[in-house]
């Protein structure tokens, strides 16, 4: 069945995911040449990289998301739809979602990136991941559902297991998520839990390369290991997890972890779309594609973002999977698709943060280094630069600003989702 879309004179441009890379494709498509389609299993958008502070707790999630109709409202040849793409029927032109099917002329596949457990059921089973907005509230709900268990215990009994947390992979989101617990613990949870020993929580980061954040400079590196380590985290350098089972964690090294809190932050991979041939496939899950977007072999169909593997003389073995990449791909190809004679792809990398607390952040730009108040504030910047949405920008902020000064985040409500037992329905 397809779906349901006016058929117009105009060429119909698909848009399949609305992350950075569709959605600000599709900005700057607005009021061109086509009839545009933006299909996303969301009907928002969202900031991945303030996940981590939904998930502490220090923002709400609808100021880090922004709904996908409301950017687009007032363009009649422009149709959002909430669906989930489920294969590509290339022979065809067309793309089959969970509602239906839709022809294309021409097809741009944006849809990032997925956790990445290494086919292994028990990582996946049993550690929690960071990758949409619904797993962030999950994590918030599981810190302070903890929490409150672990008031209840009476006696002697350790509760230990249900305060510490062990987060796995030491990149940027390994590293801000233990530096915002950290600074959870120390300023927030005792004043929450007077009559609780939070002093008994510990924060652990298991990293497998012999330094944290790998893809920045040795300099950083140093700076975020020794900014953790006063803040109290418990970093393993050089370790990795061979095995986890009900709160129990088996290193490599034959040491153990007791945690019912464990966060996999250890890697991702491209989200995988069938329909494609296989030649269209880098070994790494990514799709081929030229530096002008085009899909290995197929002239209407182009890839941006995490999902693209595109080489270039400074990036021979595939452009990262960061932001950046995504929103100067989707600039590029709007143009491209505007019809401009353009030469090819070349990212421009500006740079790369990481924040681990208060005052505490890291950036590298080139050769240059900085760390401390400068690199902070210069992550703050960025961050509400690219946020979407005015309203947006203002909350977040005024968050923050709340939060530094009063050392007091808002937002620690449990909200369980609500289910309906259908046997009691009448
Ligand atoms: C926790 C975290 C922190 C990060 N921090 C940073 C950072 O600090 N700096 C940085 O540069 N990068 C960061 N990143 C990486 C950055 O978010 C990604 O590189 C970027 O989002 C990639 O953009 P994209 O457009 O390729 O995909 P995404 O932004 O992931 O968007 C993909 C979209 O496709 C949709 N989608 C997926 N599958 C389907 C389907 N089958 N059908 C319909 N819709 C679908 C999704 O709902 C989503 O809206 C972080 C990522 C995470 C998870």
């Amino acid at each position: 069945m397809p779906l349901n879309i006016p058929e117009s004179s105009l060429e119909r441009l698909v848009i399949v995911g609305a992350g950075f890379g569709g959605f600000t494709l599709a900005h700057k498509l607005q009021n061109s040449k086509y009839q545009i389609v933006l299909l996303d299993k969301n009907n928002y958008h969202q900031f991945q990289p303030l996940f981590y502070q939904v998930a502490m707790a220090g923002l709400e999630p609808s100021s880090i998301c922004f709904p996908l109709r409301k950017s687009f409202q007032s363009n009649p040849n422009f149709f959002v739809r909430n669906a989930e793409v489920e294969e590509i029927l290339i022979d065809e032109k067309k793309v089959k979602t969970n509602f239906g099917t839709i022809r294309y002329d021409k097809l741009v596949l944006a849809q990032g990136a997925k956790t990445n457990y290494y086919n292994n059921k028990q990582f996946e089973t049993y550690t929690i991941p960071l990758k949409s907005i619904s797993e962030a509230l999950y994590l918030r709900n599981k810190i302070l559902e903890d929490l409150e268990k672990a008031l209840m215990i009476k006696g002697d009994e350790d509760i230990s297991p249900l305060l510490d947390i062990v987060i796995i992979g030491g990149g940027p989101t390994g590293v801000e998520i233990a530096g915002a617990l950290a600074e959870l613990k120390k300023h927030v949870l005792p004043r929450d839990y007077p009559d609780l020993a939070i002093h008994k929580m510990d924060i652990h980061i298991i990293q497998g390369a012999d330094r944290l954040l790998p893809s920045m400079s040795v300099q950083s590196s140093h700076r975020a290991l020794k900014d953790l380590q006063n803040l109290g985290v418990n970093v393993s350098l050089g370790k990795r997890v061979q095995s986890i089972q009900d709160g129990q964690i088996q290193l490599q090294d034959g040491s153990t972890l007791e945690a019912f809190k464990i966060i996999w932050a250890a890697g991702i991979s491209p989200q995988h779309i069938p329909g494609l041939k296989n030649e269209c496939y880098h070994e790494n899950g990514r799709i081929i594609a030229d530096r002008f977007h085009t899909v290995k072999g197929l002239h209407d169909v182009f890839v941006i973002g995490d999902m693209s593997y595109v080489t270039t003389d400074k990036f021979p073995n595939g452009l990262p999977q960061v932001a950046p990449v995504a929103l100067q791909q989707a600039n590029h190809l709007s143009k491209i698709l505007k019809g401009k004679k353009l030469s090819p792809f070349e990212y421009f990398d500006k740079g790369q943060l990481a924040t681990i607390g208060r005052h505490k952040a890291v950036v590298d730009i080139g050769s240059f280094h900085s760390s401390g108040i400068f690199a902070w504030l210069s992550w703050l910047f960025v961050h509400i630069y690219y946020l979407i949405g005015v309203r947006n920008k203002l909350i977040v902020l005024f968050n923050w600003f709340w939060s530094y000064v009063f050392y007091d985040q808002a937002l620690r409500l449990i909200i369980r989702p609500f289910t309906i037992n259908k046997s009691n329905k009448s």
